[in-house]
């Protein structure tokens, strides 16, 4: 039997499902349909289990885009207060764990159910486990055939997520569709991604896996984060290489600088003042982790030897390699184990008041199939929220 709706939307992810939920309150009958057993996986799993729904500090800024401005009107009518107020209105317990990052206390179930639970307020009906097969528009709306039937709506709205993660289900689904109805779609990659090494490097660095520093990492383009890099078996990672990695070009180098918090020329002039009997790696060791210390020493990028014993020539290039350390990535990790998708459907086809295509009356894109890319700390989930409910005041 055919169903007939007005707004199907597909994907039960974190934008579909606020969507659905804002269309049902304004009356409209709503399908959400995914292809997964059950909704928001991603927001399952995100943030460790307890979900870094959003960012005290959201703003446009946070985002990278074709057209950096599109974002600004959803975050601006739908904020990252707006969705406090809903997790508060649910019972949610939160905490702030740094740079505005808010989490939840207990588990990110908390934010599937509260959504869910708004659907149901909503009058949402829900179908899982649906493959949409093909989808055609005609004068009065869409008509999808899935492996559950027909359906008719007069809105579509896509939902379908990035690239990132294709073991939980992820699929260019929503970039094709966008692509069948002659919109642009912007070449995809892997965001917020561990960094993988040259084989030398790889190898050298191996037996550092598991070693944290705070860092100021700076790609090529000038932009740079404060946050700690973590080495690992196969490479880099930490927040500020999942950040840095988003401003990435492959054959490019990242600079680190190792002892953010330090006037590094004053700083070394000083120590060598001070404990002009003591070795560099004594002194260094105070500053950073002895193994990496070692490391520098071991692969030659460090001489070692007591502080009295350097000229300032050789005092100026340790405060050149601590200030400026250079990484050649050899690429990075890809959509295995990235938390976003760069690049996505053109912003310029979209309304950035609605969402909605402009060419293609009814249709609606949201969430991270759109190429607006958060950095990390919880500001795609609130592009989710934010995109999601817009659209569904006008789907
Ligand atoms: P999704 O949440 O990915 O939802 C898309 C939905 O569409 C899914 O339910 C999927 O099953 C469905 N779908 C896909 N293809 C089809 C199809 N062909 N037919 C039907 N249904 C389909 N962001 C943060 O802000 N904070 C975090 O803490 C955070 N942690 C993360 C941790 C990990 C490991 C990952 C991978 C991502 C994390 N992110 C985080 C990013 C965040 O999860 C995404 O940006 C966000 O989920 C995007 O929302 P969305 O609704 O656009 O897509």
């Amino acid at each position: 039997m055919m169903m007939q709706v007005d707004v199907v939307v597909i994907g039960a992810g974190a934008a579909g499902l606020m969507c659905a939920a804002q269309a049902g309150y304004r009356g409209r009958s709503v399908l959400l349909l995914d292809n997964a057993k059950k909704p928001g996986r991603k927001i399952l799993i995100s943030g460790g289990g307890r979900c870094n729904f959003t960012n005290h500090q959201a703003g446009p800024h946070a985002f990278l885009s074709g057209n950096p401005h599109f974002c600004k009107s959803a975050l601006a009518r739908y904020t990252q207060q707006d969705f406090i107020d809903l997790v508060d209105r649910h019972g949610v317990n939160y905490h702030e764990k740094t740079l505005g990052q808010l989490f939840c206390d207990e588990s990110a179930k908390e934010i599937v159910e509260a959504l869910l639970t708004e659907c149901e307020w909503a009058g949402v009906t829900q179908q899982y486990q649906t493959e949409v097969l093909a989808v055609s528009k005609g004068d009065d709306g869409f008509l999808l055939d899935t492996s559950k039937g027909e359906i008719r709506c007069h809105s579509l709205v896509v939902a379908t997520g990035g690239l990132s993660m294709p073991k939980l289900g992820a699929t260019p689904y929503g970039f094709k569709l966008a692509e069948q109805f002659g919109l642009q779609v912007l070449p995809t990659r892997a965001g917020l991604v561990p960094f993988t090494l040259h084989q030398a490097e790889k190898d050298a660095f191996a037996d550092l896996a598991g070693v944290s520093l705070p860092v100021v990492v700076t790609a090529e383009d000038g932009t740079s984060f404060k946050e700690a890099m973590l080495f690992t078996h196969r490479g880099l990672s930490g927040p500020a290489i999942l950040q840095i990695s988003s401003f990435w070009l492959p054959g490019q180098k990242i600079h680190i600088n190792l002892l953010p918090d330090l006037d590094i020329p004053a700083a070394i002039k000083g120590w060598a003042e001070a404990h002009p009997a003591q070795e560099l790696k004594t002194v260094l060791g105070r500053e950073l982790p002895k193994r990496f210390v070692d490391k520098l020493v071991e692969l030659g990028q460090l001489v070692n030897k007591p502080m009295r014993q350097y000229n300032e020539r050789e005092l100026a290039a340790i405060a050149n390699l601590l200030r400026d350390w250079p990484i050649l990535p050899n690429g990075t990790e890809g959509y295995r184990t990235a938390e976003v998708t760069l690049g996505g459907v053109d912003t310029n086809e979209l309304s950035s008041k609605t969402m909605e295509a402009r060419k293609v009356t009814g249709l609606y894109f949201i969430g991270e199939v759109v190429d607006v890319t958060g950095w990390l700390g919880g500001y795609n989930f609130q592009w989710a929220w934010s995109s999601g409910w817009v659209a569904g005041q006008y789907c």
